[in-house]
């Protein structure tokens, strides 16, 4: 069989994430967690960051197959139960200063034929474990990073009329362009991206808007912005102090709305896989920020679920503009990937807000962020509102309204 990912190209992947994406300091402990299937890729990864430097390099890997043997043949009980242990040791590993990396590239839809109840169960059980980890990276306590890999599940749900091989290859070579991997020097084009997407971020910030209001078919939409949020994209300052990109691919700039301030009706533009389910056709309704009424063509039971996590789960905690030019979405596939699919469009973030996106952070209180409009939630969920058919208004606290996109494209 030939080999059809191009090695070359994934070893800029791998470079790139060590040296853009995470900017492993000499000496740091790295955690990856990764399918198998892209071990070729944590190989590279592991050379490049033991190369910059890394110190400890520890990787934990998944596989389908082991996850759906749970469903099929894991007793009821152990669906309410996560590795809490594991969780514990990663939370213990960030705190002790390592730098994480995740390998996205499992198939969207594993769990599409499981037992909703069960999937859902698992994965709150799994979220509350997961907290004391994940408040780490969404605290932006860390320097973090996630890629990812073309596995052949995922490839051929992406690219169903092809044989896997071609898929596989195919997916990847949209990887890396979306990555900005395909180029000849991968790390200058990402410092011009960066300064890109920084140019963006500082003159919303100069707006200072109160909120900005969305129109376009199925949505009229207003999005109260909390107080002394704070608009960012791209490249970002951990407090740990390491400059580090978290998404590869990133297109967005993106901060936090007002928990309590979200008007008016919505519509996703394209398909949201929640994990290993396909939510597809939103429509739902705010009032006082609150989600009060929500339906979707495909997945509504699933997304009723997820609404129920917890009282944040019905608001939202974040908001982000993409241009419709950007790569991602002139490329035309639907990856069925947040990752990929939020870089195609604009869109929001049902639950936990970043307290990154607010001035000066990373020094409030839990409950000074819940003061200034900060959602809290276990959950945090992106779902794509944007089309080359949405205008958006910027609106001050005057009530000036001043032109934010047309047509899905920056004013
Ligand atoms: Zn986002
Ligand atoms: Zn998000």
């Amino acid at each position: 069989m030939s080999a059809p990912i191009d090695p070359a190209k994934l070893e800029k992947l791998a470079e790139v994430a060590i040296k853009i994406g995470l900017q492993l300091q000499k000496g740091q402990d790295l955690v990856i967690t990764s399918p198998v299937a892209a071990l070729p890729l944590v190989r590279l990864l592991t050379k490049h960051a033991y190369v910059a430097g890394a110190g400890l390099v520890t990787t934990f890997y998944s596989d389908e197959e082991s996850t759906l043997a749970r469903y099929r043949h894991g007793s009821d009980e152990s669906f309410d139960r996560a590795a809490g242990w594991l969780y514990e040791g990663m939370a213990k590993a960030y705190a002790q200063g390592a730098a994480r990396l995740a390998i996205a590239g499992d198939n969207p839809m594993l769990l599409a034929s499981e037992d909703p109840a069960k999937v859902s169960r698992a994965n709150r059980a799994n979220s509350a474990a997961y907290k004391p980890a994940l408040e780490k990276i969404s605290n932006f306590d860390i320097n973090w990073n996630i890629i990812s890999y073309p596995n052949p599940s995922w490839a051929k749900l992406v690219f169903p009329d092809m044989p896997e091989d071609e898929a596989v290859a195919k997916l990847a070579d949209a990887i890396f362009a979306a990555s900005r991997v395909d180029v000849a020097d991968p790390v200058e084009a990402w410092r011009q991206h960066n300064a890109n997407l920084a140019r963006r971020s500082l003159w919303l910030n100069e707006r200072r808007f109160s909120a900005l209001h969305f129109t376009g078919p199925g949505t009229d939409l207003t999005v109260g912005l909390a107080d002394g949020h704070e608009w960012h994209g791209g490249a970002a300052m951990a407090n740990n102090g390491v400059v580090c990109n978290p998404n590869i691919p990133t297109e967005e700039v993106f901060t936090t709305p007002h928990a309590l301030k979200v008007e008016g009706h919505v519509s996703s533009t394209k398909p949201l896989s929640h994990q290993g389910s396909l939510i597809d056709g939103i429509r739902v309704r705010f009032e006082g920020g609150r989600i009060i009424e929500a339906h979707a063509a495909r997945g509504e039971a699933v997304l009723n679920k997820v609404l129920d996590t917890d009282e944040g789960a019905r608001r939202l905690g974040e908001v982000a503009l993409v241009p419709h030019s950007s790569p991602i979405s002139a490329s035309g596939v639907l990856f069925y990937n947040t990752l990929f699919d939020e870089n195609a469009s604009c869109h929001i973030a049902l639950g936990q807000c970043y307290s990154k996106c607010f001035v000066n952070g990373a020094s409030l209180s839990p409950e000074e962020i819940k003061a200034q409009g900060g959602n809290s939630s276990l959950i945090h969920i992106d779902w794509m509102i944007g089309s080359g058919e949405t205008d958006i208004d910027g609106l001050d606290a005057a009530g000036n309204r001043v032109p934010v996109m047309r047509k899905g494209e920056w004013a």
